[in-house]
């Protein structure tokens, strides 16, 4: 059997490991048995972010293409030199032909109407 004790951090009294109320004042023991918890950096924000851009800008023919795409290119290289989780390569991959596609409609379309625009004016 292994019985570890666990002091209370308010009277300092010992109670059996595992115990929830401190036998001597009754305060909550549960607490001193998390420890910090792991920070998950999964990183991910910015090919979602990039992911959004893209998507902003082939809704509404937007230039928001331009900085999506160069997001989405610096995730692919983070995750390419591994300081990005692999999981994330295919979004961001995603997310960057989105922006560039936006991009190309942004420029046809836009120019196109603008173009047409002018010529219908004369
Ligand atoms: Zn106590």
């Amino acid at each position: 059997m292994n019985i570890s004790m666990t002091n209370c951090m308010r009277c300092g009294s010992a109670n059996v490991g595992g115990a929830q109320f401190c036998s001597g004042c009754g305060a909550t023991l549960g607490f001193q048995n998390i420890g910090p918890q792991p920070v998950q950096k999964t990183g991910n924000g910015r090919a979602i972010l990039a992911l959004v851009l893209g998507i902003v800008g082939l809704v509404l023919c937007g230039f928001t293409a331009i900085p999506g795409a160069i997001l989405a290119w610096m995730e692919m290289q983070a995750v390419r030199e591994g300081r990005a989780p692999q999981a994330n390569g295919g979004m961001a991959k995603a997310a960057f032909w989105i922006n560039i596609a936006a991009l190309v409609l942004t420029v046809f379309f836009c120019l196109g109407f603008g173009l047409l625009g002018s010529l219908s004016g004369y």
